[in-house]
């Protein structure tokens, strides 16, 4: 038990580096395998050993080793929730191959999210695989069942939305994590975990709506996600409550 643990926090970390370079890398259309790693601000590439996740940050002091200019705090602070979500996926799963894929789905929203909040806008090929991969995380024809489920209901809920708020509401993209909310938690939750995901936003959205700042809605669909996942039992529980 405890030496998995340990072997999904350094996974954690491994991935949560990949995770780094596509949340750099894809939004502005450059590859993810070519040039490797190298300094934002030298370009010189980085050796092996300034580019292990989160202990090269440390052994450098957060400076790149030729030019010390200093390196984003976001790198260390992406590959320690990687680690954390690995290790959570593995504790909630008991299981290797549904903790890897778990929590490779979360780190990809993770990513989402991130490139959400920073460019208004989320690229197909993250959000798409981690919809596939999704379908994956149970009974495969119930998965797919619940994510067509959701997918439609999400599209009609954005015509409806978009018709009475009378301007577009709801993203394209918000209907994949619609989707990927059914697939993973499946109906009775999912609807759940939909409804709290506004409950989540809410305040931010009447805070921030005076400032008149777009506000990303992905990242409270993902927030909501993660939380009911982790915490499905007791959210079971609630719900079957609310419901008697
Ligand atoms: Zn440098």
């Amino acid at each position: 038990m405890y030496a998995y643990i340990i072997l999904f926090g350094i996974l954690g970390l491994v991935f949560g580096s990949f995770l780094n370079v596509l949340i750099y890398r894809i939004p502005k259309g450059e590859s993810i395998v070519f040039p490797s790693s190298h300094c934002q601000n030298c370009k010189k590439p980085l050796k092996w050993w300034h580019n292990i996740p989160l202990f090269s940050y440390l052994f450098l002091g957060g400076k790149c080793f030729y030019c010390k200019e200093k390196i984003s705090t976001q790198y260390p602070l992406i590959e320690v929730a990687s680690s954390f979500i690995f290790i959570s996926t593995y504790i909630k799963t008991s299981s290797l191959y549904e903790g890897i894929l778990l929590g490779v789905i979360f780190d990809l929203l993770l990513a989402l999210s991130i490139i959400d909040f920073r460019y208004k806008e989320v690229p197909d090929s993250l959000s798409l695989t981690a919809l596939t991969l999704s379908v994956f995380s149970g009974n495969i024809l119930l998965s797919l069942n619940n994510t067509l489920l959701f997918a439609g209901g999400f599209t009609l809920l954005r015509f409806y939305v978009s018709y009475f708020a009378k301007k577009e509401a709801l993203g394209e993209a918000d209907i994949i994590i619609a989707a990927i909310i059914g697939a993973i938690l499946g109906i009775k939750l999912g609807f759940f975990a939909i409804f709290f995901s506004a409950v989540l936003a809410l305040p931010v959205f009447l805070f921030i709506e005076k400032k008149d700042i777009q506000i990303p809605f992905i990242p409270f669909l993902t927030l909501s996600l993660y939380i009911v996942y982790i915490f499905s039992t007791q959210f079971k529980q609630l719900i079957s409550w609310i419901y008697e």
